[in-house]
């Protein structure tokens, strides 16, 4: 996979990089990382890239010129990149819209500042639009940096166990269950019996419905979006009595 990132802060983009799981799909050659920065086409004196908006209002907006060159000038290293800007004003971000991007045969990420963009390029030079959630950051960098990061724990060999991502939170609808490592006793309290029976059915049952009662208790929403099989209905208890409410809730706003 390969990711040019449009930015007026690559060192900080670039970080992303170092460390950690992207630097490993980096070194694995699974993923290629570069970026570019309207700056460099900067023309006058000041290498300005910015402009106040027209009909007023407070801050400055990225010149259409500059951010066109530059966006140009990745498309020239990863030519059949899917562009997208990274906006709040976007889809948000999620496990479907990671896997969708990380099947992209390129990409290039924009990553706005100051008040925004010009609107004509995300008319012209935009595929789509992903926001990392629903407040708004100084710049797109760090929205960059995290679907960078999400996209290469899934590029194929980077994770050393491929299973990592597929029990990953999301991958099944539900949260990820909890997790324990040794000691068995830490500041006297235990790993529950069950993960040391050594009993695997047992065990992925126990996960299962570990899985379900914190997704009923932290994200009940997912049900509504997925639904649940009567597997899953019967391994519930007081926790889907939560999740039942949430879903007559969220229907009933549906239909209204
Ligand atoms: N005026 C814009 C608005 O209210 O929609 C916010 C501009 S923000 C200060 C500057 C840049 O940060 C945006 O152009 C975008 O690239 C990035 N950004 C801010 N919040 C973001 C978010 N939630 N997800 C992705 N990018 C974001």
């Amino acid at each position: 996979m390969n990711i040019c990132v449009v930015t007026l802060f690559p060192e900080l983009v670039g970080a992303v990089g170092i460390s950690g799981i992207p630097r490993v799909a980096i070194e694995q050659g699974a993923l290629a990382l570069s970026c570019v920065s309207p700056r460099e086409f900067a023309t006058n004196r000041h290498r300005t890239v910015d402009d106040r908006p027209f009909g007023g209002g407070p801050g400055m907006l990225m010149i259409a010129e500059t951010l066109s060159l530059a966006i140009a000038s990745a498309r020239a290293a990863v030519p059949d990149a899917h562009v997208v800007l990274m906006s709040p004003q976007g889809a948000r971000l999620n496990r479907a819209k990671v896997q969708a991007l990380a099947a992209m045969p390129g990409l290039i990420l924009v990553c706005g500042r100051y008040e925004g963009i010009d609107q004509r390029i995300v008319d012209a030079l935009i595929d789509e639009q992903v926001s990392i959630g629903d407040y708004v950051l100084s710049g797109g960098e760090l929205g960059a940096m995290v679907v960078i990061d999400a996209i290469a724990r899934r590029l194929p060999g980077v994770l050393g166990d491929a299973q990592s991502v597929v029990q990953d939170s999301f991958e099944t609808d539900l949260l990820d269950h909890p997790h324990y490592t040794r000691p068995e006793r830490w500041q006297g309290a235990d790993v529950p019996l069950v993960l040391r029976s050594g009993n695997h059915r047992a065990i992925d049952e126990w996960r299962l419905q570990q899985r379900l009662s914190g997704t009923a208790r932290a994200r009940p929403d997912l049900f509504y979006e997925h639904g649940l099989d009567d597997r899953a209905r019967a391994l519930l208890t007081a926790e889907w009595q939560h999740a039942a409410e949430t879903i007559e809730k969220l229907g009933r706003l549906s239909d209204e």
